[in-house]
């Protein structure tokens, strides 16, 4: 927490002077959570405990200033947010294979696939051949796998972990990929890519009902967070809206999500792989909408506490947390200490080149500190698995 201050009665005042209104709200810097391991504390590698479990947390447009914008207003100017409690830190280039700017698709495809690719295409190469996906590779190797997202799970970035496409928009073939595929728990938004072209709303141009062949499949189909919180093992594909998930009533949110998820996966003995995505960050940054940040920011950073939880708890985990790319080029030009009154000017509606922040908690994690290109994190979560066959190109 304080780790730079020496004095209580400079905390003090910091805390409860400048910060007054944060302490009559609760937001005091003694709220911050609890301080995790230090990096020395997690040993070489050949003491660290093995890496059993992964989760691989993407903020979608997650920038630094996207962060700092978030930690300001939970917390205020002199305490960490929960993914900056994370111990070990480095940076991530994000360019596609051909476009310094990289979109949502090739990005995940790079964090999924260890391998560039061109904007657009999902879980494939510019020749139109898949690639293996973590998640794949990890099902292959017995471990549950699931990915949870706040947009449609057809959109880019759960997409990239699950489907092989040549275009992103080809989001009822990726739901098709899914439907019938061995993922284990799938949770978000998208009910208008699984459900037939009769029904109101629906995206497809067929009448497959994806939501029959998905139960067919051995999926358990729930539609609120009442009935997600009714389901306690088995498979899962949780749909809460048509396109994306709002916070309106019944839909639950990314930490409940991201609790349930883990739930879901934890007691497989060979271990599990979740993705899990703050989906919205990005929305927020291509509307030069502040507020919208703040709201999804805040809300990816508790997932990754409830993430963080259960790895300090279970010792075998492993938690990355990364961005596939910035978006707005935003910039904090302004602000109170409390953070709720902070100007922000953006160089852009669209996506940029800057590097994104990696945090890294549990076995494994002195491995992520460092600069980085993107489609080497994969690769070190797969070396630290020691996974047979990734990366690989599929043949077909
Ligand atoms: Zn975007």
């Amino acid at each position: 927490m304080l780790r730079k201050m020496s004095t209580p009665i400079l905390t003090g005042i910091f805390a409860c002077g400048l910060l007054a209104g944060a302490c009559q709200s609760g937001k005091t810097l003694h709220s911050a959570p609890a301080p995790l391991a230090s990096p020395d504390a997690l040993a070489t590698p050949s003491t660290q405990p093995r890496v059993k479990n992964v989760i691989f947390m993407i903020g979608d447009g997650m920038g630094i200033t996207q962060m700092t914008a978030g930690r300001l207003r939970e917390f205020g100017p002199n305490s960490k947010s929960r993914i900056e409690s994370m111990p070990v830190t480095g940076l991530a280039h994000t360019h596609s294979i051909d476009d310094l700017i990289t979109d949502s698709a090739a990005s995940a495809t790079a964090l999924a696939t260890g391998y560039k690719t061109r904007n657009g295409m999902i879980g494939m190469l510019p020749d139109m051949t898949s690639a293996k996906t973590l998640l794949e590779a990890a099902a292959e190797a017995g471990k549950k796998t699931g990915v949870v997202a706040t947009s449609s799970v057809t959109h880019a970035t759960p997409a990239s972990f699950t489907a092989h496409v040549a275009l992103r928009k080809m989001e009822p073939q990726i739901a098709e990929q899914q439907a019938s595929g061995n993922v284990d728990v799938i949770l978000g938004a998208g009910l208008q890519f699984f459900q037939p072209m009769s029904t109101e709303g629906s995206d497809r141009r067929d009448n497959r009902d994806l939501l029959a062949e998905a139960r067919e499949n051995g999926f358990q189909v729930v539609r609120s967070a009442d009935e997600m919180a009714a389901i306690t093992d088995g498979r899962i594909l949780g749909l809460f809206a048509p396109k994306y998930l709002s916070g309106l009533a019944g839909e639950p949110s990314l930490t409940e999500m991201t609790n349930k998820a883990i739930s879901l996966v934890k007691d497989d003995p060979d271990g599990f792989f979740l993705m899990i995505e703050g989906s919205q960050i990005d929305w927020g940054g291509h509307d030069n909408d502040p507020e919208y940040v703040i709201r999804e920011m805040i809300a990816f950073d508790k997932a990754v506490q409830a993430a963080l939880d259960f790895a300090e708890a279970d010792g075998q985990t492993l938690v990355v947390v990364t961005a596939d790319h910035e978006t707005g080029g935003m910039s904090i030009t302004k602000g109170s200490f409390g953070g709720d009154s902070l100007e922000v000017k953006w160089t852009t509606g669209k996506h940029t080149g800057t590097p994104v922040g990696v945090f890294a908690y549990g076995p494994g994690s002195l491995r992520f500190t460092g600069v980085f290109d993107n489609t080497e994190l994969p690769r070190i979560i797969d070396d630290l698995w020691q996974l047979p066959d990734f990366p690989q190109v599929l043949s077909e």
